[in-house]
């Protein structure tokens, strides 16, 4: 997190605020995670640099960028297309990190099996799909629960079964999609 300047990650006006361990705007009504939260994923996935990863939930390209530089391959897959976009131009020189547009609430199958997945919007449940993909011995890590406030959790596949943890409270914003929240459902 020392390496990567998170200030060129957020919008121009926001920038004095970037070394604040707090997630800032990033446009589309989506943020960029707070520094505590990426750092928490980021242990909790136990990356060793021969992974390949899914992150879903592209956002403004930050938590990719650490990825890259801490697996092997990344796949991060973003809804809303000009963030893809945008996050795409950040991460030009990290050729191990790939930017796609597609719901991710249904995981990316093209990549699939993952050592570890990670999901960086929250959802009502864990979604299925997210953990047929990951690889025996893979790390699921992602915030589920109500709009507004969930669990962060770590699933990890062994032996075929999937082993929960419950790492602490968090706040993030939606999962959109099938999977997910259904689009409109939170927007009362
Ligand atoms: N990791 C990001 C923070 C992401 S905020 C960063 O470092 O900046 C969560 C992101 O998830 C938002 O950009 C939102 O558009 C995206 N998102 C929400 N639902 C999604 C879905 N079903 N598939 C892919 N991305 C989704």
């Amino acid at each position: 997190m020392r390496i990567i300047p998170r200030h060129l990650f957020v919008p121009e006006k926001c920038r004095a605020q970037a070394y604040e361990d707090r997630p800032l705007p990033i446009g589309y009504q989506q943020t960029i995670s707070q520094p505590y939260i990426v750092g928490l994923m980021l242990e909790a996935v136990e990356l060793t640099g021969t992974e390949r990863v899914l992150e879903v939930g592209t956002g403004s390209g930050y938590q990719a960028a650490l990825l890259g530089w801490l697996a092997k391959y990344v796949y991060t897959v973003e809804i809303i297309p000009e963030l893809a976009q945008s996050a795409r131009a950040m991460l030009i020189a990290y050729e191990n990190v790939e930017v796609l547009v597609a719901n991710g609430s249904i995981g990316w199958k093209a990549g699939a099996p993952y050592d570890a997945i990670i999901v960086a919007a929250a959802s009502p449940t864990v979604p299925p799909s997210l953990s047929e993909q990951l690889q025996e011995g893979g790390r699921l890590v992602l915030p589920v629960g109500e709009f507004g406030s969930q669990e962060l959790l770590r699933l990890r596949k062994q032996r075929g079964k999937v082993v929960t943890e419950n790492l602490g409270g968090c706040a993030f914003v939606p999962l959109i999609g099938e999977e997910g929240w259904k689009s409109g459902a939170f927007s009362a």
